[in-house]
């Protein structure tokens, strides 16, 4: 475990399937710190449409959605050593993950209503600190006083690669050209949507894990921690 001179805030933001969430875990794990996944509500949000029927060739009923934010509840629970995310008590980790969800999150997530009901649930989540949050605007928008702030990159065929991999793992089926289409689609998506789009924060650290391993990211998170004065002696 890695002891710090102070409880911090932890923010990690990047283009998609850059290994952004296992990456936060794992320094939460290290921290002893709350881990949250801010992209699972965004998707939590978006299956809640699907399921609904609140879009319909991809044109979304934003009005009554905005309606049902209050009823949607979303959860975190570990379970056997992993993640899983709840809406209003049903365990939706692995749909949340699939392709359909993936396909429109992005649409979601532009509604400017949206994300300031996610915002804000994610700002009381880290209000006494102790934790790492992984997503697009954690750096800029949730807690722009955090006092790390990483921003990840990494070549666009390993992040296909990845992604493949991990939900070849879980189960979930998709070919590798649904999903380097889908990792550009929403990292456009997202860079250009009016409302916090995924910008790299003036005070932020670039990290490009495309031939690091996971030790080697570690390593250059502790140097890192080093640097800015954190690291208890
Ligand atoms: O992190 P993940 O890939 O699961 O996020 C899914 C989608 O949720 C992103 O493509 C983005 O549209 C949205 N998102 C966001 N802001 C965040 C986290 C995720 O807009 N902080």
């Amino acid at each position: 475990m890695i002891h710090l001179t102070e409880k911090i805030i932890v923010a990690v933001d990047g283009y998609s399937s850059c290994g952004k969430s296992s990456y936060a875990k794992l320094i939460a794990r290290e921290l002893d710190y709350i881990y949250l996944d801010s992209g699972a509500m965004y998707r939590t949000i978006a299956l809640f449409a699907l399921r609904n029927q609140l879009i319909k060739e991809f044109r979304i009923d934003t009005y009554t959605l905005i309606n049902n934010l209050p009823k949607i509840d979303i959860s975190f629970r570990n379970l056997e050593g992993e993640n899983h995310t709840f809406m209003n008590g049903e365990d939706i980790e692995q749909e949340i993950r699939g392709v359909e969800v993936s396909s429109i999150v992005s649409e979601i997530s532009k509604i400017p209503e949206i994300r300031t009901h996610l915002v804000d649930l994610q700002q009381q989540m880290g209000f006494n600190k102790g934790i790492v949050m992984d997503g697009r605007d954690i750096g800029t928008v949730v807690f722009p006083d955090a006092e790390i702030k990483i921003f990840m990159k990494a070549n666009t065929e390993i992040r296909a690669k990845r992604r493949f991999d991990e939900l070849a793992q879980k189960g979930i089926p998709a070919s590798i050209d649904e999903i380097r289409k889908n990792i550009n689609e929403r990292d456009y998506l997202d860079m250009n949507r009016k409302v916090s789009p995924l910008v790299q924060a003036e005070d932020a650290i670039v990290l490009d894990n495309s031939t690091m391993s996971f030790g080697e990211q570690m390593q250059w998170f502790m140097e890192l921690l080093g640097r800015k004065g954190f690291l208890k002696k």
